[in-house]
């Protein structure tokens, strides 16, 4: 049946996904830097090719969603590619706010290199 086909891999995709923010959160820092080596450059290819899907054109239109049905209002990017850039920079503001509610002014993981 194609659907427990395309079910299982969904499945599989957000097994391996959680696998990595499990690990990303509580593995070590040697783990981690190994994940980020392998896995970043993935992730990376991976988000860069849904963004080439929903790349809004000159008027801010996704060629992937765009329907009939929504064609009469404003144009924008598509959620896709919203919840792309949303992710993205919030996650980086929390990591900055986090930061600086830690101690201050932490040393950067520069002393575990020498
Ligand atoms: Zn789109």
């Amino acid at each position: 049946m194609p659907t427990s086909v395309f079910s299982q891999l969904d499945k599989s995709l957000h097994e391996h996904l959680s696998d990595l923010m499990r690990l990303a959160a509580k593995a070590d820092d040697r783990t981690a830097v190994g994940l980020a080596r392998t896995e970043l450059p993935r992730m990376v290819s991976a988000l860069k090719a849904l963004l080439d899907e929903h790349q809004p054109d000159e008027n801010g239109r996704c060629p992937t969603c765009r329907t009939r049905r929504f064609s009469r209002r404003l144009p924008s990017p598509c959620r896709a590619y919203l919840a792309a850039h949303l992710c993205l920079t919030i996650t980086r503001d929390e990591d900055r706010v986090a930061r600086s509610e830690t101690s201050g002014r932490r040393p950067n993981h520069l002393r575990s290199a020498g």
